[in-house]
């Protein structure tokens, strides 16, 4: 604990100002640092290609629910973030190292099945698990998982490569993983109210699976690889649309135009939203956890990416003193925020 007296509250920060604070007076000391703090993932380079690597820790209470969430998911979930932190610099991951806390509630059994669920995904996008660290803990479980990758040099993809008339690019649909966890914590209440009442999740099965199963898009990397199409820069979406977007606009020194009703959001997550009173767009615009892939692309590869299938242009990067708008289908224009945690 600090002893000096000044005792700044962290919420006077809140995440990504945390980060910036803590990082912004590092130098680089060795040349094989390419890229440092402030991308989905760090970038080396050993020679031929380069080599990324990515950390994400989960903690039981803040990251993860275990009244909910099975193990094996959880084991899947920890490591398919990181592969898709890699996959967001247009990197392909092959190693994966895994750092566990185990509190005495937990038997080996347990353990076992987060490994299981590790194991698999490992098994389905292609990595070796090479290592990590195993400790007890005190305050339940911790997962601490770090993916490596490698990338060709001509085409890594960082969040600082937008330039203005670049078509905004999006994967899949928003707001579901968002939506499969409000539907979790409501069964959740219900269930502790009244344990003899089962929880009700007959018709949710796409939302549930997009929280507790998230796939990375190494599909989409893949056909941009065999269509030679390179982003102009790349992100994850792990805090949601606005977060990711503002990160792409304050790299790159770019504004950006989003449209409201070209975000993709599936019927499911709209049928739950209106059902939990909750508006399907903002769980698509601050949700996060859809671990899908937003990026820019110049506009005349505009026929190129429709064709791959899969993807919506849902805006434009302007230049960076127009700022940063959702605009809505009546034309008003909000101005879009970055999210990440904050202490409240
Ligand atoms: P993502 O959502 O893609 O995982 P984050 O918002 O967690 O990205 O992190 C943004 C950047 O800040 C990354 O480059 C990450 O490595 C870096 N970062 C996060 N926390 C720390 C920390 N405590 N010390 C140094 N760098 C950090
Ligand atoms: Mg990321």
């Amino acid at each position: 604990m600090n002893t000096k007296t000044k005792r700044t509250p962290l919420s006077s920060f809140g995440e990504f100002g945390l980060i910036e604070h803590l990082t912004e007076s590092l130098k680089i000391i060795n040349r094989s640092t390419h890229k440092a703090v402030g991308d989905d993932a760090a970038v080396m380079d050993y020679g031929a290609k380069y080599a990324v690597a990515s950390t994400d820790i989960l903690l039981e209470g803040i990251h993860f629910d275990l009244t909910y969430t099975p193990l094996k998911h959880l084991g899947y979930k920890a490591a398919t973030v990181n592969f898709s932190d890699i996959y967001a610099m247009n990197a392909q991951p092959a190693q994966l190292l895994v750092a566990i806390g185990i509190s005495s509630r937990f038997c080996v059994e347990d353990i076992e099945q987060i490994y299981e669920g590790i194991k698999l995904a490992c098994k389905t996008y292609n990595v070796d698990l090479v290592g990590g660290d195993t400790s007890t803990s005190l305050t339940g479980l911790t997962l601490s998982l770090t993916a490596l990758g490698e990338a060709d040099k001509e085409k890594i993809c960082c969040r600082n490569g937008a330039k203005p008339n670049d078509l905004i690019c999006l994967t899949g649909n928003l707001g579901a993983a968002y939506m499969g966890l409000q539907l979790l914590e409501r069964e959740k209440k219900v269930f502790e109210g009244n344990a003899d009442i089962q929880p009700q999740f007959d018709g949710y099965d796409y939302v549930l699976q997009r929280f507790l199963k998230p796939e990375a898009r190494r599909d989409i990397i893949d056909a941009m690889a065999d269509a030679d199409i390179v982003p102009t820069s790349m992100i994850d979406i792990s805090d949601g649309l606005s977060s990711e977007i503002m990160h792409i606009c304050k790299q790159s020194n770019t504004g950006a135009r989003i449209y409201l009703e070209r975000i993709p959001i599936a019927s499911q997550t709209f049928k739950i939203a209106e059902e939990m009173g909750i508006d399907a767009v903002t769980a698509a615009l601050n949700g996060g956890e859809d671990y899908e892939l937003l990026f820019t692309l110049p506009l005349a590869l505009r026929d190129r990416i429709k064709d791959l299938g899969g993807i919506d242009v849902i805006g434009h990067i302007t230049e960076a003193q127009t700022g940063s708008y959702l605009i809505t289908p009546d034309g008003s224009e909000i101005m879009l925020q970055a999210q990440g945690w904050q202490h409240v």
